[in-house]
C-alpha cells in the first residue's frame, strides 16, 4: 500500500512515544515520522489528574492529532493515548487499554489501532513508611518503571531512585499516597503496549473495504452462537466476527474456521 508512501506524519506526543510507535510506522510504509519540539499534550489531561481529561480515550486522541495538524501544518498526524481499568472480561485484573488513531486529511481516514494488555504495572497505595513505600516500589517495578508521590496537594512525579523515594516519603505527612508513573517514557511496561496498539493500527491499515477500497476494515464485533456438532443448539463460542469499516461504516459477517462446536460446550449435550 502507498497512500503514505514518501509521507511526514507529525506524532503529538512529549512522553516519547515516537520510540515505540514510529519504527513499526516507517518500516511498515515508508513514511517519516516527526515529533513538534514543543507540543504540550498534557492540555488535553494527564494522569496525575492536575488537568481532568475530558471526553473518551478516543476523542481525546483525536483533539491531540488535530491540533498537531494544526499547529505544523502538515496533514497526516499520528495521536495515542492510554486508560488504565479493570479489564472487562477479568474485572479482578488491571489491564492498559492503548489505542493509536492516525488521522490523513488528504484521503480523509481516521483509523484507530487499539490492544487491551493485562501486562501493566498500574497500581497505587497510601503508605506511611518508607518501608512500605519501598516494598510497593519493587512490586511495581521500580525504579525502571517510575513513581509518583502526592503529599496532600503536592504532586512529585518522575522519581526514579531509592534515595530521592527515602527523602519525599520521611517528609511528608502520612500517610502518604503512591502511585505507578504510566507516562510513556517512564513507564516500559506501557511503552510494549504502545507498540502492540500500533502493530494493530498496521493491521488495520492493510486491509481495505470491499465498499470504499479505504483502508481499515477490521473486526468490530463477534456474533456467538456456533451450532452444537451434535444437536445443532446454539452454544457460546464464536459464530462469525464482523468487521466494519471505519470510513464508510460497510458491515460484513465473516463466518469463523470452524461450522459446529464440540458438543463439550453444548449446555444440552454436555452440562
Ligand atoms: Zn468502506
Ligand atoms: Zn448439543
Amino acid at each position: 500500500m502507498d497512500l503514505f508512501k514518501g509521507r511526514t506524519a507529525v506524532l503529538a506526543t512529549m512522553h516519547r512515544k515516537e520510540q515505540a510507535i514510529a519504527p513499526i510506522l516507517e518500516s511498515e510504509f515508508d513514511l517519516k515520522v516527526i515529533v513538534p519540539s514543543d507540543f504540550n499534550t498534557d492540555q488535553f489531561g494527564t494522569f496525575t489528574r492536575e488537568i481532568a481529561r475530558t471526553g473518551d480515550q478516543i476523542e481525546a486522541a483525536h483533539r491531540k492529532a488535530l491540533s498537531a495538524i494544526e499547529q505544523t501544518g502538515l496533514d497526516f498526524a499520528i495521536a495515542s493515548e492510554g486508560s488504565f481499568a479493570p479489564h472487562p472480561a477479568m474485572p479482578m485484573l488491571p489491564s492498559d487499554r492503548e489505542i493509536v488513531l492516525l488521522i490523513d486529511t488528504v484521503h480523509n481516514l481516521e483509523i484507530i489501532g487499539e490492544v487491551i494488555s493485562l501486562e501493566t504495572n498500574f497500581a497505587h497505595r497510601s503508605v506511611s513508611s518508607f518501608e512500605q513505600a519501598r516494598e510497593f516500589a519493587i512490586k511495581v517495578g521500580f525504579p525502571e518503571h517510575k513513581l509518583v508521590v502526592i503529599d496532600q496537594d503536592q504532586i512529585t512525579k518522575g522519581i526514579c531512585d531509592f534515595q530521592q523515594l527515602e527523602e519525599l516519603i520521611n517528609a511528608a505527612s502520612k500517610p502518604v499516597h503512591l502511585e505507578t508513573d504510566m507516562r510513556a517514557m517512564h513507564n516500559p511496561t506501557r511503552m510494549k503496549a504502545i507498540a502492540q496498539a500500533t502493530q494493530d493500527l498496521v493491521k488495520k491499515l492493510k486491509s481495505s473495504c470491499p465498499n470504499c477500497s479505504k483502508p481499515g476494515f477490521s473486526v468490530s464485533d463477534i456474533k456467538r452462537g456456533l451450532p452444537c456438532g451434535w444437536c445443532n443448539a446454539p452454544t457460546d463460542l464464536i459464530l462469525a466476527e464482523i468487521y466494519r469499516c471505519q470510513t464508510c461504516g460497510f458491515e460484513q459477517l465473516l463466518p469463523t474456521e470452524s461450522q459446529v462446536a464440540d458438543p463439550m460446550y453444548c449446555a444440552f449435550c454436555n452440562p
